[in-house]
């Protein structure tokens, strides 16, 4: 066989094997459970990666074996038939091979009878050499009549119209999910809201911190209001940004944690509001557990979560072949760039609705665990480590339990895991940058209101609690940044009084001169902004629902029966739903004072520490200043009463929607 006839064949049956796992990718999604909640735009998304990762890759890989294969000695050449079946062995096993090797995983098949199961690679193995060697031998057998040099042409034109089609398919845009926007105008007076998931306060450089973070965010700072005391109302995403978008403490709004609830729609949310008042809205977010089936997309004309596309990048056949040759670490911004394609995206919703009055969300989850930043980010802060938590930092086989509250590692592996952390902030920065300076380029950055926050931080060894938040309810958790610039960059201001992630609706509404509606717990800060006033106020907030409670040494209550085999997640949390509630930490801040209500069973114990003199929440005052606590344990216990677990809406969740909370940690 010459080397064209080998790179003829061997193209072939790698464009058949990456056609294959073409087909056995998009199948797969499919009949998967996350199908049918994706929107159009997720869908043409994951069909398009399919198409354009698989075939290229096995191609690529066909090129190899024609070169590897015409480089044998003479001796070992192979007549034209032998050559074809060598490489159709080859292609056959290395497709078999992927298929068991990387698949068995990604794809799960749950719920089939113990006979089945045993049957299913085997019957794997036959579907792939049939699919490889049927068209083959086809192909071979009509082109045979013809002489060799007219079979190549003949090869050689199949694959150059593929090609085209991919070409062609590749044209296809997701027009369906924007032709609903109604077509609406305004004149300016936008509004940006960017939210980061998992962002502490302190580790921003615009508020002190010892690395340079944020330098896209600090020049927004630098004109802007800087509130240097705000506080989520519930350190887990969902039910924070709940908060943020009703104005409401969590036990008010009703969505109380990540796992199985909605958000009830007797709430009005402020894109519901800002809907009346003839805005465009739209939300590009980045986090499983604010997918649109959970209700938290009510008011918003376009509502994207791009979390969805990221997992199913993820399971990518060809693109799970490069992670196991570790080769995807290089090439992974191109499919895994979590940040990237979250502005990519807001960019597309800007770009539609630039000459109409807007208001936008977008939501990033880079900083959350894993600490992977791309190449350029994950050394940036720590260029001297070498160990195995190089460029990646996660649970792995220590375990999220042991992880984070009985952290087995090296102060040098810690430092450095925060030095991915902070890698990942700045690659979010970065993103947040190129967001701003095309706003910038279409003008509509000076006469935008831009806000800046986070659904809360994340615990960083403080209190024993490692690299983790939701669990415990101290500041590195509780304390996110708020950041509002208006337009123009006017007010320039550091204010110290304590506020809440349930002040922006208000605020944002009094901006506008709209009511706000009655009852929210939030307050307009225009007052603290523009008067110069600083009432003394009580925030509050709550820990999320104890996920390792067993091993959480600040936990009172005996909560967590141990889950039997037999109950699934989702019968076992509403059946605990109580307990778990029973069991939350709750806080309550006044002025420079912070007290923290530990549940027992009985009365409780307390907590009250002088966030001026001891901003670490280390030397418990609670008996030292009786007078001040009794008085704030009067409210924070009057607050807690208010929690009836009355207006919580459950909805039922999926096999896809599990394992994405196993793999960031939430479920075991
Ligand atoms: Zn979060």
């Amino acid at each position: 066989m010459r080397f064209k006839q080998h790179l003829s064949t061997a193209v072939f049956l790698g464009f058949l094997a990456g056609f294959y796992f073409l087909l056995f990718g998009c199948a797969a999604y499919l009949v998967s459970s996350s199908y049918p909640s994706s929107s159009a735009c997720d869908r043409l998304f994951v069909f398009k990666l399919q198409l354009f990762a698989n075939i290229p890759l096995f191609v690529i890989i066909g090129i190899i074996v024609a070169v590897l294969l015409s480089l044998l000695p003479r001796r070992f050449g192979f007549s034209e038939g032998r050559g074809g079946i060598i490489h159709l062995l080859l292609f056959s096993g290395l497709s078999v091979y992927l298929q068991f090797k990387l698949f068995s995983e990604s794809y799960m098949v749950s719920g089939l009878p113990p006979v089945l199961k045993i049957l299913i690679y085997p019957s794997a193995a036959v579907a792939v050499i049939l699919f490889l060697s049927l068209p083959y031998f086809l192909t071979r057998r009509t082109l045979a009549k013809e002489d060799s040099e007219n079979r190549l042409l003949a090869l050689e034109g199949i694959l150059a119209g593929l090609l085209l089609l991919m070409i062609i398919l590749g044209l296809v845009k997701p027009t369906a999910s924007w032709s609903a926007l109604s077509r609406r105008t305004g004149e300016g007076g936008n509004i940006l809201l960017i939210t980061v998931d998992t962002l502490r306060d302190d580790h921003l450089s615009y508020r002190g911190y010892f690395r340079k973070t944020s330098p896209n965010i600090d020049a927004v700072a630098s004109e802007g209001v800087v509130f240097e005391n705000a506080y989520t109302a519930v350190p887990r995403t969902f039910p924070s940004l709940c908060s943020f978008l009703t104005g409401k403490y969590a036990h008010r709004h009703g969505a109380r944690n990540n796992f199985h609830h909605a958000l009830p729609d007797f709430n009005l949310t402020l894109p519901e509001i800002l809907k009346q008042e003839s805005f465009i809205t739209g939300a590009v977010v980045t986090n499983a557990g604010l997918q649109a089936r959970r209700k938290i997309n009510q008011g918003f004309d376009y509502y994207l979560e791009t979390g969805h596309q990221n997992s199913q990048a993820q399971k990518v056949p060809a693109l799970r072949l490069l992670d196991f040759l570790r080769l995807s670490y290089p090439l992974r911004s191109f499919w895994d760039d979590q940040a990237g394609r979250t502005r990519a995206e807001a960019l597309k919703f800007l770009q539609r609705n630039r000459d109409k009055k807007f208001f936008l969300w977008v939501h990033f989850i880079d900083p959350h665990m894993d600490y992977n930043p791309p190449p350029t980010f994950a050394g940036f802060f720590d260029r001297d480590y070498s160990g195995r938590y190089e460029s990646h930092f996660h649970y792995g086989k220590v375990g999220a339990e042991r992880m984070i509250f009985d952290c087995p590692l090296s102060p040098g592996e810690i430092q450095h895991a925060i030095s991915l952390h902070d890698g990942e902030i700045l690659h979010t920065d970065n993103e947040i940058g190129k967001l701003l300076s095309k706003l910038k380029e279409w003008e509509l950055f000076k006469n935008s209101l831009i806000i800046f926050s986070a659904d809360h931080g994340e615990s960083l060894g403080e209190h024993g609690y490692f690299f983790a938040h939701g669990d415990l309810i101290y500041n590195p958790c509780m304390h996110i940044p708020l950041l509002i610039r208006f337009p123009g960059g006017a007010v320039r201001k550091r204010i110290s009084t304590p506020v809440s992630s349930v002040d922006l609706m208000p605020t944002i509404l009094d901006f506008l001169g709209v009511e706000p509606p009655e009852e929210l717990d939030g307050v307009s800060l225009l007052p603290i902004i523009f008067g110069g006033a600083e009432p003394r106020r009580a925030i509050f907030g709550e820990s999320g629902i104890s996920i390792f409670s067993s091993s959480n040494p600040r936990m009172k209550m005996e909560i967590e029966p141990q889950r039997p085999l037999a109950i699934l997640p989702e019968e076992w949390f509403p059946l605990w739903e109580e307990v778990f509630n029973d069991a939350r930490f709750r806080m309550m801040v006044e002025g420079d004072w912070k007290l923290i209500y530990t549940p027992d069973g009985g009365s409780g114990s307390f907590e009250l520490y002088d966030l001026a003199s001891d901003p670490a929440e280390e030397t418990n005052l609670y008996e030292e200043e009786a007078e001040i606590a009794e008085r704030m344990r009067g409210r924070l216990m009057n607050w807690v009463k208010g929690d009836t677990l009355r207006n919580i809406e459950a909805i039922s969740y999926d096999r896809e929607m599990i394992s994405n909370l196993q793999s960031i940690g939430y479920l075991r």
